[in-house]
């Protein structure tokens, strides 16, 4: 049943609130001094911090103002419409391309640059003051946090997989936190992936739900029902899974097939830049996402046809002769589904640390399936090149091990380059880049 007439109601239930305007929020009264003395500091912050070349300065501005006053967050969100967008993979993507489909009816807030942690939605509020929508990428275990603040007008569910293993994320502890927050928030709309057994188990507690078969390679963190514990049936070849207890996956109203998003009659051409199966899924999402914001799809499709990268993501730079073609992969799932975007004819550069912010555990490496990957000069760098190395051994892959990757970048012959790194030196490696762009040191 299509859900993307403003008002209907359908199967699946919209909530009429998602589509109308807001209400002010009752929670929230207008902003007092002591908001608008956080938001100040916090601004003044951010640009102190931006001049003095700190980064763009929006975590810090949004953790000054929350310091100074911790209900900051639910008094800039008050009064407007809010899209939460959730999950250990696609995140960023997918907000970008829900902003950009919002944007064709208005100013939207958006933490575009994937600071997903509640300092950076208060950051991202504060710079769209006056934005009547919102668009906040949340990281997993921040939901129930931000989600309380907020009261989000939609929430999107893309995929839960392991990533950060150090973390004591384990795919059920998150999974079980996000549950209480669906299930704290009764009357949000949400919109979920039903290929994911993980996510149809967190939105059981929800009764406006939107399924969208976002499709996903990786089924490897979601081999048991979130029901009952038992091991989940799933044919070869077929979509879909089953469970003997009777939880299945649910139909979807919104699929995929090739680049075109079905939805009932409709047949919506996505004709993404970004390249990726799972970025069609990404759109299906954002496409059932924005329709329940009031945002027609075939608009919605069209906006996000002009995205070329998304925070640096499938940006081409050019360095010394070789255009580097710069993905991010941080988990076993993020590299499954980049492995097959690579070009067998280009040279491939493998980047890979383990700071904090990637989680300290390399053994997820072993579960990447390099094995796939087709002869080609690879070269690995990073801090835990190593280890890459090992795992690349191990799946018969001949390669190079250098720590630097701006040396690494020179043992490749010049033109097309692929480059796939984790989060922290994909960051590096894009600032180093950048800063070698401008004459600067490296
Ligand atoms: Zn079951």
């Amino acid at each position: 049943m299509p859900t993307s007439d403003p008002g209907t109601t359908t199967g699946t239930r919209v909530a009429p609130s998602v589509v109308g305007d807001r209400p002010e929020a009752e929670h929230a009264p207008r902003p007092g001094w002591r908001t608008l003395l956080a938001v100040g500091a916090g601004s003044m912050a951010g640009r102190v911090s931006r001049r003095l070349g700190l980064g763009a300065g929006a975590i810090i501005g949004g953790r000054v103002a929350l310091a100074l006053d911790p209900s900051v967050l639910t008094r800039l969100a008050a009064g407007r419409r809010v899209v939460l967008v959730s999950g250990t993979n696609g995140k960023t993507t997918t907000s970008h391309l829900l902003a950009a489909a919002l944007r064709t009816a208005g100013p939207v807030a958006h933490n575009g640059s994937g600071a997903n942690m509640p300092d950076g939605a208060v950051a991202a509020l504060m710079a769209g003051r006056n934005a009547p929508v919102a668009v906040i990428e949340v990281d997993e275990l921040h939901l129930a946090t931000v989600a309380a603040a907020v009261r989000p007008a939609v929430v999107v569910l893309l995929n839960l997989s392991r990533d950060q293993l150090d973390r004591g994320s384990e795919v059920r502890a998150v999974a079980a936190s996000m549950a209480d927050a669906i299930g704290a928030h009764t009357d949000t709309a949400v919109v979920a992936n039903a290929e994911d057994p993980s996510m149809v188990g967190v939105v059981a507690g929800s009764t406006a739900t939107t399924w969208v078969s976002a499709g996903g390679r990786w089924s490897g963190d979601a081999t048991g029902c979130p029901r009952c514990g038992e091991a989940l049936r799933r044919s070869p070849g077929e979509s879909g899974w089953s469970c003997g207890c009777g939880l299945a996956r649910p139909d979807p109203e919104w699929t995929v097939a090739a680049a075109t998003v079905l939805n009932g009659e409709r047949a919506i051409p996505v004709r993404l830049q970004l390249p990726g199966e799972f970025n069609v899924g990404n759109a299906a999402m954002a496409i059932a996402a924005a329709s329940l914001m009031g945002v027609e799809p075939y608009r919605a499709a069209a906006a996000m046809t002009q995205l070329t990268e998304v925070a640096g993501r499938y940006a081409v730079v050019t360095h010394r002769g070789r255009r580097l073609r710069l993905l991010l992969a941080k988990n076993p799932a993020g590299w499954a589904e980049t492995l097959p975007l690579l070009d067998d004819r280009r040279p491939l550069l493998l980047v890979v640390n383990a700071r904090e912010a990637d989680g300290r555990d390399t053994s997820w490496l072993w579960d990447v399936p390099f094995e796939d990957l087709a002869p080609r000069r690879v070269v690995v760098a990073g801090d835990r090149a190593a280890d890459v190395g090992v795992r690349l051994t191990y799946a018969g892959i001949e390669h190079t091990t250098v720590a630097d990757p701006l040396v690494a970048v020179q043992l490749v012959p010049a033109g097309a380059v692929d480059v796939v790194a984790n989060y922290t030196a994909f960051t590096q490696l894009r600032r180093r880049l950048s800063a070698d762009r401008a004459g600067g040191a490296t």
